[in-house]
């Protein structure tokens, strides 16, 4: 007898689709294989020094989609926040993203403004659709700041040579030709007061949701429900059958200190000569608390094994094949939607995953109330 709906993780993607339906008056089951919610932006309290700890790396919230940041607000108080970040290069500190301070500070000049942009402007590399993420760099800041902010960071971060890695990923960063040294250029950015695991328990604590925690999920599970939203890798849910799309994990290693021991909340290393690419200072997360002790993490990419968690899909422009058969057996596939950053095999960031999953909810709501088909993807991943 068929069970209803299921939606397999218990990230952001997870939550909200279960909770958007759940409002909807439809009865919902929510299947995790870890023992907490939250996905990869769990958090929870050391037990040891009370501090805040982001298991999965530095998690800022920040969008430029008022729903979207109503929504959150729903759920949890937010704290503001202004994320800034330095970078450590040949023994010197820069300011991130690029500005007007680390322009000067890196060429040992003074220049304004409009001096700065020209300046830059000249030492570009004229490439008219860049192709990659070297040619989008070479393309917009020159060879000189790309060879120490970004090549070795970048080699560190995804394992291969960055002409293989899509020209989206350095167009993350912004440029600026001012002082402005906030990581992001979004005008709402916050953190949950409480972390990102009481956000989502917030957002599936609702009457008509089942959490059912450290469960893996089966093929022969999925099929007694009569949809599934599918929120873990996409290559994952066809069992790796036509081969591994690449991911980049993490490992985290975490030391103690006393005190403010970096400075600020994240520190990048771009020598590729450092094993690791960044350290975050936990407690700096949260700077409205007051903790004498502080928790680090030395972040540090690698290949994603058969046991190993998956943050980054890589997709590289190599696997674009090997996408094409996963997207294409999912479309063949009845009754599943695949969502969020695994899901989809995107490097997406927690706001769009959020937008995307309220959009899929009403897709799946409007597409059952007009007996036509629910989609396959929140976005197809090509
Ligand atoms: N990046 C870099 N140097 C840096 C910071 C970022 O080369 O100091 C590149 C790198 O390829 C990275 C991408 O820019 O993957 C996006 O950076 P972001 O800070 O958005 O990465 P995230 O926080 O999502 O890991």
């Amino acid at each position: 007898m068929a069970k209803g709906i299921v939606v397999v993780g218990a990230g952001f993607s997870g939550a909200v689709i279960a909770r958007q339906l759940a409002d909807a008056g439809l009865t919902m089951t929510v299947i995790e294989s870890r023992d907490h919610v939250g996905g990869n932006c769990h958090t929870s309290r050391d037990a040891q020094t009370g501090i805040l700890l982001h298991h999965h790396g530095p998690h800022i919230f920040h969008t430029g989609d008022r729903d979207v940041w109503n929504y959150v607000n729903r759920f949890a108080a937010f704290h503001p926040y202004r994320h800034a970040v330095r970078t450590t290069v040949a023994e010197n500190v820069y300011s991130l993203p690029i500005n007007l301070q680390t322009i000067n500070q890196f060429f040992g000049t003074a220049m304004r403004s409009d001096e700065a942009r020209a300046f830059i402007a000249a030492q570009c590399v004229d490439i008219p659709n860049p192709a990659n993420f070297e040619e989008a760099a070479l393309a917009s800041i020159g060879p000189a700041l790309y060879e120490a902010f970004f090549r070795g960071y970048t080699v560190k971060q995804w394992g291969c040579p960055p002409t293989e890695i899509p020209a989206a990923v350095f167009r993350r960063l912004p440029l600026r030709f001012n002082y402005d040294d906030s990581y992001f250029d979004h005008p709402y950015i916050g953190m949950p007061t409480d972390g990102y695991t009481a956000l989502i328990e917030s957002i599936l604590d609702h009457p008509l949701i089942t959490v059912q925690l450290g469960q893996p999920m089966t093929q022969a599970d999925l099929a007694t429900y009569d949809h599934t939203f599918w929120t873990g890798p996409l290559d994952g849910f066809f069992d790796h059958q036509f081969g591994r799309l690449g991911y980049r994990s993490l490992r985290f290693d975490e030391f103690r200190e006393r005190g403010d021991w970096l400075g600020c909340a994240v520190m990048n290393f771009g020598d590729e000569t450092v094993p690791y690419t960044r350290i975050t200072e936990q407690k700096h997360l949260a700077p409205w608390e007051n903790h004498d002790a502080s928790v680090l993490y030395a972040e540090t990419a690698i290949d994603c094994g058969p046991n190993d968690v998956p943050y980054y899909p890589t997709r590289r422009l190599d696997q674009r094949e090997l996408l094409a058969r996963y997207v294409e057996a999912a479309e063949a596939t009845s009754n599943t939607t695949f969502v969020g950053r695994l899901g989809t095999y995107r490097y997406i960031d927690m706001d769009v995953t959020i937008r995307e999953a309220l959009d899929t909810a009403a897709a799946y709501l409007s597409a059952t109330a007009n007996r036509t088909c629910p989609p396959v993807f929140s976005v197809r991943p090509l």
